[in-house]
């Protein structure tokens, strides 16, 4: 979150970039425990976070109504914050063209040049080879399709999300709440999302905003909103998360493959100003970021072992 904001400082604007903090409102005993634990840690960790009443939610989101979540606790986060991750991309490629780097729309890796032991570029589907001192693999769900001689084990999950007319609601941050989460999108729009929703469906599901998973996150939304009571999704998408098999980022070398460099994690928008920025530091000085070190694919290789904990159960709460 600090790498994000730090950007504020390089661009005159930065259109993708929304504060607000996020507010998570959780249901009973034993979530309200763990979210206890949650703001602790995230305090050992130097992150601000902290419990808040219901009056201070109050002060936040007037028009939220908490009589619908039974035995509520509520977590304050005030330095999070969502992007719109299309719009930062392109400003970030925009950057990179100004800095001399080109741009191949449609260019899709077909296979990796060089021997067993060193990458030397790539070759796209259309023919053409790309030299590189060193080929970053940073494509997503498919990682192992992109033309690899070192694929790594994927879990990936589907997720789903359900968007709203412009609606008469002010809520102005990201929203985590045992009924459903949401964030505003943009014009008056609001962004649904539902960990367990995600669970029901496929990237082979049939898709529309009548679906029944996006009527009913819609309907638990308009519980917390009385404003959007009767308003039904206008759009939905399903997506991908890209997901190493134990749950943790790949982001490194691979190992007996110089010239070979992995980024694969599902937090690729959470975590994209700090990974750019340790990343290219790795790439152009030669450098180790110790940040990095519990995160590395050598892990799949037999080398370094993965960091303790349950990454999987993590991310299950991750959004
Ligand atoms: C419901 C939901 C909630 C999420 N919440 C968060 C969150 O809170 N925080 C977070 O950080 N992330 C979140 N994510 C994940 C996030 O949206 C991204 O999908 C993820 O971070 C991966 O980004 P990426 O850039 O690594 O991969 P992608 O965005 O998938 O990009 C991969 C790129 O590689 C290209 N490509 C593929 N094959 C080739 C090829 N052969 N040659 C050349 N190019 C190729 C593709 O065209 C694509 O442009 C969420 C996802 C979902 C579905």
């Amino acid at each position: 979150m600090h790498a994000h904001a730090e950007l504020r400082g390089l661009f005159p604007d930065t259109p993708w970039l929304h504060g607000g903090g996020s507010l998570q409102i959780t249901s009973g005993a034993d979530d309200g425990a763990a979210l206890l634990a949650k703001i602790n840690r995230l305090r050992d960790w130097g992150y601000a976070a902290e419990p808040m009443t219901a009056a201070g939610l109050a002060k936040l989101e007037p028009e939220l109504d908490l009589a619908a979540i039974a035995a509520p606790a509520i977590g304050w986060f005030p330095d999070d914050g969502w992007i719109d991750p299309v719009l930062f991309a392109q400003y970030m490629i925009r950057a990179a063209i100004a800095h001399g780097a080109s741009l191949h729309i449609g260019a899709r890796v077909a296979a990796m040049d060089g021997a067993e032991d060193r990458i030397t570029g790539v070759r796209t589907a259309d023919g053409r080879h790309f030299v590189a001192d060193i080929v970053v693999n940073c494509a997503g769900r498919w990682t192992n399709d992109a033309g690899t001689m070192a694929p790594i084990p994927l879990a990936p999950t589907v997720g789903f999300l359900a968007f709203t007319p412009p609606a008469p609601v002010t809520l102005a941050r990201v929203l985590r709440t045992s009924l459903v989460d949401m964030r505003p999108d943009g014009a008056g729009r609001l962004m649904l999302h539902d960990n367990d929703i995600d669970r029901e469906l496929t990237l082979d599901s049939p898709l529309s905003p009548g679906m029944k998973q996006a009527v009913r996150m819609a309907e638990n939304a308009a519980k917390l909103f009385p404003g959007l009571a009767g308003l039904r999704p206008e759009a939905v998408r399903i997506a991908v998360r890209p997901v190493p098999a134990d749950g943790y980022s790949a982001i490194g070398p691979v190992p007996g493959k110089a010239g070979y460099y992995l980024a694969v994690t599902h937090s690729a928008v959470t975590m994209s100003a700090a990974l750019g920025k340790l990343i290219a530091g790795e790439i152009a000085d030669g450098s180790e970021a110790p940040e990095l070190a519990l995160f590395r694919p050598a892990r799949f290789f037999g080398a370094n072992t993965p960091p303790i904990g349950g990454g999987a159960e993590a991310l299950r709460h991750a959004g």
